[in-house]
């Protein structure tokens, strides 16, 4: 029998930095990923954004969690010996002039400057429908196709990872902790995506799966810079490729790309363009958020069975939220410090019982 501390199910973002801060706190760990099968990490943009812009709001814990991303993606850089992180400014064209008003009202408040600017982007200019102006905000992105195979490899060469689908039927509950595929560990830990509603365990938690249609494009004639966003994202990437994107569907249980959806997202961005552009499809991908009622992360252990854990509900921002809360949980595994009540996964299972 093989034995390990951690069997964590799933290497997307929660997965991966689960396992990062397990195995710098010592444990030792099996990540068991199926290939990437139903990844939304390996599809996603992996942008970061600090404000919500229909509210103009910063984004839910933003201050706390934006240190906490620079820090834990530079070090997996270091340790990768792979570069994957880059800033980007993302550019909000206006739809109207309260919303441009509002930005200005934003960029002079203390709470907010350090995240946003007003400053005059010719490029944009050049392009662009900007009838009510446009706000700069400071952003960037993971280019997770870089850093889900060097995070792999990374596992791999310390023994903690297996190629495998994991079948809930094979888990057996001992004394001890769990019995999986000839692994013997004290704790089993579901961070796989939205797959983590079919299981038994977690099947009463209020996951939504929220589908997402994504367009790969080239646009060589389009110069645009960072991410620029109407109303949707066109986020320049290191190559010069362009991700747009991307759309929400709440009826499909799988992911599953459509003609619609791509022909919406075209239409989109050419509404904030001065031309329509040149683009060339280099992929279409589709995939479903895991998002939870709250839209809050989903942690902790099972109020039943504190062997098995989970780690999930990222929503649409599973690289700001992933970083923080991967350390709450290993700190509560480590050292049981406990995790904050928003996120702490008995938040449904004692709503449930009242
Ligand atoms: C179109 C689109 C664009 C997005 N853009 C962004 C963005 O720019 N920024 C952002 O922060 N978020 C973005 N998101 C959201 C982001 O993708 C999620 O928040 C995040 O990827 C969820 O990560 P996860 O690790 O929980 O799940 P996943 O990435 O889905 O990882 C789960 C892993 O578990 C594996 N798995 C599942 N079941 C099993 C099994 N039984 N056995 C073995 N392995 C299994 C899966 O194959 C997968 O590899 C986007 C999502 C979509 C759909």
């Amino acid at each position: 029998m093989n034995k390990t501390h951690i069997i964590i199910i799933g290497q997307g973002i929660a997965g991966s930095l689960l396992a990062h801060e397990l195995i710098k706190a010592g444990k030792k760990v099996l990540v068991v990923d199926n290939g990437h099968k139903t990844s939304a990490t390996l599809i996603a943009a992996g942008m970061w954004n600090p404000i919500l812009f229909k509210k103009l709001k910063k984004s839910w814990r933003a201050d706390d969690l934006l240190p906490v991303l620079l820090h834990v993606y530079s070090e997996l850089e270091e340790i990768l010996d792979k570069k994957f992180m880059y800033n980007r400014e993302i550019v909000r064209l206006f739809p109207s002039n309260d919303a441009a008003n509002d930005f200005h009202l934003a960029a002079n408040d203390e709470r907010y400057s350090v995240y946003l600017e007003e400053k005059t982007q010719l490029e944009v200019e050049a392009v662009a429908n900007d009838e009510f102006g446009y706000g700069t905000i400071k952003g960037g992105y993971i280019d997770l196709p870089v850093f889900l195979p060097a995070f792999k490899d990374y596992l791999e060469n310390q023994d903690a990872f297996l190629e495998a689908e994991f079948n809930e039927k094979d888990l057996e509950i001992t004394d001890y902790g769990v019995i999986w595929n000839g692994y013997e560990a004290e704790k089993i830990i579901y961070a796989n995506g939205y797959k983590t509603t079919e299981s038994k365990f977690w099947s009463y938690l209020p996951i939504t799966r929220t589908h997402g249609n994504m367009l790969h494009v080239r646009a060589d004639d389009l110069k645009l810079k960072g991410v620029f966003n109407n109303g949707q994202w066109l986020l320049n990437l290191e190559d010069g490729s362009y991700k747009m994107g991307a759309t929400f569907e709440w009826d499909l249980p799988e992911p599953s790309p459509s003609e619609e959806s791509k022909q919406k997202l075209i239409k989109k961005l050419e509404s904030g363009l001065k031309e329509k552009p040149e683009l060339e499809l280099v992929k279409h991908h589709a995939g479903i958020r895991p998002t939870s009622a709250d839209h809050r992360p989903i942690m902790g252990f099972h109020a039943d069975h504190p062997e098995i854990g989970i780690f999930n509900g990222m929503g649409t921002k599973g690289i700001m939220l992933a970083p923080l809360f991967a350390k709450q949980l290993t700190s509560l595994i480590t050292s049981q410090t406990p995790i904050e009540d928003a996120v702490n996964v008995n938040r449904f299972r004692n709503k449930t019982k009242d």
